[in-house]
């Protein structure tokens, strides 16, 4: 299977499975320029990494018209090298790094687009705020003048157990619609990212309009 062939069936797999469409974030992280490029070439400007530095070494190097995501957790010390470099942020996942984040935009002065990554499941490994936690973070979000979320973002537990994992999914679902709802200056919700290549299917059923797909099209990952 070439590259574009993988993709060819994610498009049919989110032409089949998702009701209102959904954006492929194709997920680079650990893959070489041309192999990006091979997708670039193929009309994709959408690129996730989980590195900062990794990001930042392949932005040099590529189009600018890419549009590159932060998918993997952020740390502190990296917000200043990475504000304003990219498109969006999906992985905020503390008040102090929101706080952080906030801080460094406003000295750069511009505004960076965020999204709330959420552990549904609380497991202890990953990061992301409890559903619980929600509320009253988008209230206090208010206070910052310069990050604005985009919406909400979750990693599914690495189970087999699919009815889980779709339950996962719809509570995700179900609390992006309802803060939806609330109207906040500098919150607007448009995106609700889950789905990697193992449950991608789950999450279109369930309301995904970003998938973050790196194995089905690059194939297995190789670290060095
Ligand atoms: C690596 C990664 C992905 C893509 O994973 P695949 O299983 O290879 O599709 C998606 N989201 C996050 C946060 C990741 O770190």
């Amino acid at each position: 299977m070439t590259i574009k062939e993988n993709i060819e069936l994610i498009e049919n797999d989110i032409k089949k499975y998702s009701k209102d469409g959904a954006n492929l974030l194709c997920v680079t992280k650990t893959h070489g320029i041309d192999t990006i490029k091979t997708v670039y070439d193929l009309g994709y400007r959408d690129f996730g990494e989980n590195k900062v530095q990794e990001l930042l070494e392949k932005k040099q190097e590529l189009p600018k018209d890419i549009r590159w995501h932060l998918i993997g957790h952020l740390q502190r010390n990296k917000v200043k090298k990475i504000i304003g470099e990219v498109f969006l942020i999906h992985s905020v996942d503390s008040f102090r790094l929101l706080e952080e984040i906030d801080k460094v935009a406003s000295k750069k002065n511009l505004i960076q687009d965020i999204l709330i990554q959420v552990n549904i499941s609380k497991e202890d490994t990953k990061g992301g705020f409890y559903i619980e936690e929600l509320e009253n973070l988008f209230k206090n979000i208010e206070q910052f003048r310069n990050v604005r979320v985009l919406g909400l973002m979750t990693i599914a537990p690495n189970i087999e157990d699919e009815q889980y994992i779709s339950s996962v999914f719809r509570e995700l679902k179900k609390i992006f619609d309802k803060l939806s709802k609330l109207s906040y200056n500098n919150i607007d919700m448009k995106y609700i990212s889950m789905g990697m290549t193992n449950d991608y299917i789950l999450a279109l059923k369930e309301g995904s309009n970003i998938i973050r797909i790196g194995s089905k099209i690059f194939g297995k990952r190789v670290y060095k």
